[in-house]
């Protein structure tokens, strides 16, 4: 459909190396101290176009702080982070563009609660990239569809449910045409049956070679969506595979004991 040419593509206007033309995250021996506490030691983590990673572990293993690096939210103490061809450490990069080709989704849905849900979703795409309106109209229009919800293009976040806001907000990420889409734990707020509904719209843009890298509890999305699993423990990366490696055949003694305590 028109959409996914349209609303779930990456951004053309990036300037890559003929080399990383496929790799859209690339962060190499990533540190993150807060003052004497090291909650990253040392991530290596590279993502290519289309991928769906999921990050799993128990908390506190350091999975947000690791999205917020990625995102340019927690600056980290050393390594380095690469994303869509911008070095993140490189003082000439401009974060606020790099900023606008991921799109972030958290837990808590933070929706302006005193714009409609097509204000929310058009924002960002008219006042940042100066799309005209009645474009960003059918941007908005087509992710709501994408997301099942065009019949809320009018309405106050107030008026929606947990799991219809989430979808509000990932449809709003999806408007700047983002090259990645980091999710944190986006269904751990919402009343269980609001989760299939998210996660549904999550495995369609799989589908539609959406490249995603999602903090989850769910085990059993991670292992049918997820094209890699990285099972993260006290700010290292443990294990990672296919999820048949990680959910059917684990090798460590952490992430064994982990996944029988989840599963
Ligand atoms: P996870 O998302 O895997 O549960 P986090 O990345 O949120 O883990 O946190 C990892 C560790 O870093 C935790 O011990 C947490 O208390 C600590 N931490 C996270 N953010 C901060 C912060 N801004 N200041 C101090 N400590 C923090
Ligand atoms: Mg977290």
């Amino acid at each position: 459909t028109g959409l996914t040419a349209t609303a779930v593509a990456p951004a053309t206007t990036v300037t890559t190396t003929t080399d990383s033309a496929e790799i859209v995250v690339d962060a190499h021996d990533l540190r993150k101290n807060f003052g004497s506490t090291e909650v990253l030691k040392g991530i290596d983590l590279t993502v290519t176009k289309g991928e769906v990673v999921c990050i799993i572990g128990p908390s506190g293993a350091g999975k947000s702080t690791l999205l917020r690096c990625l995102n340019g939210l927690e600056t980290p103490t050393s390594g380095s982070i690469v994303v869509n061809g911008h070095d993140l450490s490189d003082k000439a990069t401009n974060i606020d563009k790099v900023r606008e080709q991921i799109g972030m989704v958290f837990q808590h849905f933070n929706l302006f609660p005193n714009m409609s849900v097509e204000e929310n979703i058009t924002l960002a795409p008219t006042m940042v990239r100066k799309v005209p309106k009645a474009e960003a109209h059918e941007t908005a229009l087509r992710l709501l569809k994408l997301v099942g919800l065009e019949e809320k293009i009018d309405a106050r976040p107030a008026s929606l449910s947990g799991g219809q806001k989430q979808r509000v907000a990932i449809a709003r990420a999806l408007a700047m045409n983002p090259a990645v889409m980091l999710f944190d734990e986006a269904t751990s707020a919402l009343d269980p049956e609001m989760v299939g509904d998210v996660l549904g719209v999550i495995e369609r843009l799989a589908e539609r070679g959406m490249t995603m890298i999602l903090v989850t509890h769910e085990m059993g999305f991670a292992r049918e969506v997820a094209s890699r699993v990285i099972f993260t423990d006290a700010g290292v990366i443990d294990e990672e595979g296919t999820p048949d490696e990680i959910f059917g055949n684990p090798q460590s003694e952490r992430l064994k004991s982990f996944l029988s305590k989840v599963l």
